[in-house]
C-alpha cells in the first residue's frame, strides 16, 4: 500500500493541494496547513467547489481548537496560527478515513452500495453524458486525497435525486462567496469573525439534523453532511487514480445514502447572500443550458446588490478579494460550476471626488457617498433589464428584440462584471464604457440584420410585381378585344 498507514490519517497525510507563496505547489496534511498558512498563497485545487469547501473546513477546525477569535485576532495574532493551538485535533482522534473506530465524515449505517466516483461530481458515470472521459462504475477508483476532497463537498454542493437523496442544509446549491487574503492565513484570519453559538462540528460524535425551529450553530451548520458515507476497503493493484491520476491503491465503493431532511431557514450560512427572507431565497447560478428567451450571463446584479447591502466585504477598508463560486443545476441534474474573483478595493480619495462630482448618468445628488451612488446605479440597472425583460417578453413574435436582448445583454454584463470593483465604488467610468460598448454592438446589429443586398432585392421584387401586374392587365385587354373580334366574325 503506498499510504503511510492504513488508517490514512487527514492530519499528517498529504492531501490538502497547496500553492506556497514562493510559487511551489504540493499536498499538505492539516497540521501543516493551518501551521504553516502564513507561508501558503492559496489552496490550489483545480475544481473551485474543493477551494471553497477546504477553506471553509480549515476556518471550522479553527473555530473548533480556538474558539472566537480574541479581541486582538486581526492584526495582533501574529503573523501566523501557533503550533499550540491545534492540540485538540491530536486529542481528539477523528481523523482517520479508514480503519477501525470512529472514522472521519462517516456513518456506518450508511448501507445502499454504490459506485466510489458519487463523491465527485465532474466525473461523468453511469448513463451521463461522455465528455472527453467516462468512469466505469465499480470498475475506476478514487485515491485517498480525492475521496477526502469528496467528503469535503457534502455539506455544500448536495441536490435532491432518486432514490430519496435530499439537498443539504443550504438547500439546493446557492452561490459561495468568500473573502480570501494574499495568503492562506489572511484567508482564515478574513473569515474567523466573532459568532455565537458556535456548537460542535459534527465530525466530533453522531450528526443528528439541527431542530428547525432553532437557530443552528456555527459549527453544525459547516459541517452538516448531506449523505451517509462508509467507505469500503481499498484493493487490489495500484492504478490511475480517476479523479486525479495518480497511480494508488485505490478505492471503488461505499455505502451512500440520503442524511435525512436537513434545509433549514434558520441557519444563516458565512458565505451565502440572501434574496430574501420570506421564503427564505439565496443567490443561486443560472442553469443556462436551458432554452430561455431572454438569457442573462450571471447574477451579477444581485451579487453586487448583495454585496453592497449587506455591507459584509466592502466596509473593512482594504482591498479584499471574493472568491465567487456557484454550481448550476437543474433538479439532480449538475450542470456546471463557475467562479469568479471580485476584487473589491476602498475608493482613493481623487475617485471619490470624481465620483460626486459627475452625476449624468444617474439623477443622483452631488451629495451623495460612494456606496449611495453605487446602490443607485444598480438599482436603475436591475429596473432597467427589468422592463427590458418585460418588453422582449410581452412581444412574444419579436424575434428581432429577443436576438438583439439575448446577444448583447450578456456581453454587456460580462465586461461590467470585470471591473467588479469600479461597479461597487459607484464609479462613473465602468458606467459609461458599458454604454459605448451597447451603441457600437447596436451598429454592428443593425448592419447584420439589415444588409444592403436584402433592400436591393426587395426593390428588384417590387419593380418585378409592378410589371408582372402590367403585363397581366395587357394581356388581358388584349384576350377581350380578341374575343370580340371573334364574336363579330361569327355574326358575320
Ligand atoms: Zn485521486
Amino acid at each position: 500500500m503506498h499510504w503511510k498507514t492504513e488508517s490514512y490519517d487527514l492530519l499528517r497525510e498529504d492531501w490538502i493541494p497547496i500553492l506556497w507563496c514562493n510559487g511551489r505547489f504540493s499536498r499538505a496534511g492539516i497540521r501543516e496547513v493551518l501551521t504553516k498558512a502564513h507561508r501558503i498563497k492559496q489552496i490550489a485545487a483545480p475544481n473551485p467547489m474543493d477551494r471553497v469547501a477546504i477553506i471553509r473546513f480549515l476556518l471550522a477546525l479553527l473555530y473548533w481548537s480556538k474558539g472566537n477569535p480574541p479581541n486582538d485576532a486581526h492584526g495582533v495574532v501574529g503573523e501566523s496560527f501557533p503550533e499550540s493551538w491545534f492540540q485538540r485535533l491530536e486529542d481528539a482522534d477523528t481523523f482517520r478515513l479508514l480503519g477501525h473506530g470512529q472514522r472521519f465524515y462517516q456513518d456506518p449505517s450508511a448501507q445502499r452500495c454504490r459506485p466510489i466516483t458519487d463523491l465527485l461530481q465532474e466525473i461523468p458515470t453511469g448513463n451521463n453524458f461522455w465528455h472527453f472521459r467516462h468512469a466505469t462504475d465499480y470498475t475506476d477508483g478514487l485515491c485517498p486525497r480525492c475521496i477526502a476532497l469528496g467528503l469535503l463537498r457534502l455539506p455544500l454542493f448536495a441536490v435532491s435525486g432518486l432514490p430519496n437523496l435530499m439537498a443539504g442544509i443550504n438547500g439546493a446549491p446557492p452561490i459561495y462567496a468568500v473573502p480570501c487574503g494574499a495568503s492562506l492565513y489572511d484567508t482564515l484570519v478574513s473569515n474567523w469573525l466573532p459568532r455565537m453559538p458556535l456548537g460542535e462540528p459534527t465530525w466530533a460524535g453522531t450528526q443528528t439534523a439541527p431542530n428547525p425551529h432553532d437557530d443552528v450553530p456555527l459549527l453544525e451548520g459547516l459541517t452538516l453532511r448531506s449523505r451517509k458515507v462508509w467507505l469500503h476497503e481499498p484493493c487490489g493493484a495500484t492504478r490511475p487514480c480517476v479523479g486525479c491520476g495518480k497511480n494508488d491503491v485505490l478505492i471503488y465503493k461505499c455505502g451512500f445514502e440520503t442524511a435525512g431532511k436537513q434545509e433549514n431557514d434558520r441557519w444563516h450560512d458565512p458565505h451565502v447572500f440572501y434574496l430574501s427572507t420570506s421564503p427564505r431565497q439565496a443567490l443561486r447560478a443560472a442553469d443556462l443550458t436551458k432554452a430561455t428567451a431572454f438569457r442573462m450571463d450571471r447574477p451579477w446584479r444581485d451579487l453586487f446588490k448583495a454585496i453592497l447591502d449587506t455591507g459584509r466585504h466592502v466596509s473593512t477598508g482594504k482591498a479584499t478579494s471574493l472568491l465567487v463560486v456557484g454550481l448550476a443545476t437543474d433538479k439532480a441534474k449538475y450542470i456546471d460550476v463557475w467562479e469568479r474573483t471580485i476584487q473589491l478595493r476602498p475608493r482613493s480619495s481623487e475617485e471619490e471626488t470624481v465620483c460626486l462630482g459627475v452625476s449624468s448618468l444617474t439623477e443622483s445628488p452631488p451629495t451623495m457617498s460612494s456606496k449611495e451612488t453605487a446602490i443607485t446605479r444598480l438599482t436603475q440597472w436591475q429596473h432597467q433589464v427589468k422592463t427590458l425583460e418585460e418588453i422582449v417578453g410581452r412581444r412574444k413574435g419579436s424575434i428581432l428584440g429577443k436576438f438583439a436582448a439575448s446577444s448583447i445583454q450578456p456581453h454587456i454584463e460580462d465586461g461590467l462584471s470585470s471591473k467588479s470593483g469600479e461597479v461597487l465604488n459607484g464609479s462613473s467610468k465602468v458606467w459609461q464604457d458599458a454604454e459605448h460598448q451597447y451603441q457600437f454592438l447596436m451598429k454592428i446589429m443593425a448592419r447584420a440584420l439589415y444588409p444592403a443586398f436584402t433592400t436591393v432585392a426587395l426593390s428588384r421584387q417590387e419593380e418585378l410585381i409592378s410589371k408582372i401586374s402590367i403585363y397581366q392587365k395587357n394581356r388581358a385587354k388584349h384576350d377581350k378585344t380578341t374575343e370580340r373580334k371573334r364574336d363579330a366574325n361569327d355574326t358575320d
